[in-house]
């Protein structure tokens, strides 16, 4: 067999496939090629056109990240959409993987899949163990089906077909949509718009209480490609920060504010859903998997992206 990698990463035009494009312009291997493909390449839903898009590039290995993705007030209001789009996209690509041959490929869950009632930290052996949080089971019955997939194609065909689990990710070219955005992108563009109109209030939805873990695109973007050359095991596995990094969304929105060198007030609107109160997610597997591997700090982080949304209005998903 060549050892001649196509890697084929679908959802490459969004929040993760654009970071994995940015980190492989420095550390792609000379027996690699890379294509990033979005929606106008093809539609991952429908089947004809996931088979040609297979049959034009013919890869060899796949990074599947397409999905319906959205925060929470999108996926309350949308979870049938969620879980249908998603599953449909889930079972072609996967499908036309095994019929074309494709040697790996490394699936997308999300830590907010996980039971409701839970103990923590959560952790991979978890995923199956009850129902996920009622605002988002659309999307989270989909993404548990692409593992109840991934392990049916090792049991049926030998197949290498895995997934890993990043908690709540940020960063350029995340979709800054007010109505369908997580957390901090939501609030970014929200405090953006405040401060130009000269506002002195940031409103943020909910107590502020829940807990997040938040993970930098590009960080996630270097453990992907770390898990697609190292890790070769159907068992998923957790990508995100350490569990003593959890931060509250008060702590997050202040974050925000210091970025944008905000000196107003923060208000909290307490109508609005809080969601799942925390995820809290325990990254073992990957500590071992890559030891030496260091995250970028949050605040760090949050600069870049503020600075990122603010210099990019022309081209951010809005
Ligand atoms: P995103 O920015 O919304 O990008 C979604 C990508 O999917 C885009 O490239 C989009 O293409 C593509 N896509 C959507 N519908 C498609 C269709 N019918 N056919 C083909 N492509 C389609 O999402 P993301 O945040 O990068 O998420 C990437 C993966 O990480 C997803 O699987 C998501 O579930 C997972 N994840 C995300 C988070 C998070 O906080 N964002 C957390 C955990 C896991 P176009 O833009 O060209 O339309
Ligand atoms: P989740 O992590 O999957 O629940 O999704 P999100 O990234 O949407 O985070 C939701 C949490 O952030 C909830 O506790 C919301 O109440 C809180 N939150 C505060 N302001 C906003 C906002 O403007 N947009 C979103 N999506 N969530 C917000």
């Amino acid at each position: 067999m060549s050892d001649d990698w196509v890697i084929l990463v679908t959802g490459g035009t969004g929040l993760v496939g654009k970071a994995i494009e940015e980190v492989v312009k420095m550390e792609k291997r000379p027996n690699e090629s890379w294509v990033f493909v979005g929606s106008k390449d093809a539609d991952l839903s429908d089947l004809t056109q996931t088979e040609q898009l297979f049959a034009k590039h013919k890869p060899t290995h796949v990074i599947h990240l397409a999905a319906m993705v959205g925060g929470l007030f999108h996926n309350m209001s949308h979870n049938l959409d969620f879980f249908r789009r998603n599953m449909q996209m889930n079972d072609n690509v996967l499908r036309v993987s095994h019929d074309t041959g494709v040697q790996k490929v490394v699936s997308c869950l999300s830590t907010c899949i996980f039971p409701d009632k839970t103990s923590y930290p959560i952790d991979e052996t978890m995923i199956h163990n009850g129902p996920p949080h009622s605002s988002n089971f659309g999307y989270s019955y989909a993404k548990r089906m692409l593992d109840v997939l991934n392990r049916g194609y090792h049991e049926q065909h030998k197949k290498m077909f895995t997934s890993v689990v990043p908690c709540n990710v940020f960063g350029p070219w995340d979709n800054f949509n007010e109505e369908h955005s997580h957390v901090i992108p939501g609030l970014i563009r929200k405090l953006h718009k405040s401060t130009n109109e000269g506002s002195a209030t940031f409103t943020v939805f909910g107590s502020g209480k829940p807990l997040r873990q938040f993970i930098y695109s590009l960080d996630l973007a270097r453990l992907i490609v770390i898990v697609l050359r190292q890790y070769n095991d159907v068992e998923p596995i957790i990508l995100s920060v350490d569990e003593e990094s959890e931060i509250s969304i008060a702590d997050t929105a202040k974050a925000i504010a210091t970025a944008f060198g905000f000196k107003g007030q923060i208000v909290f609107d307490t109508t609005k859903a809080d969601g799942q109160f925390k995820k809290t997610a325990n990254n073992a597997k990957l500590r071992k998997l890559a030891p030496e591997f260091v995250f970028t700090p949050f605040d760090k982080a949050i600069k870049e992206t503020v600075d990122w949304f603010v210099e990019n209005q022309s081209i951010a998903r809005l």
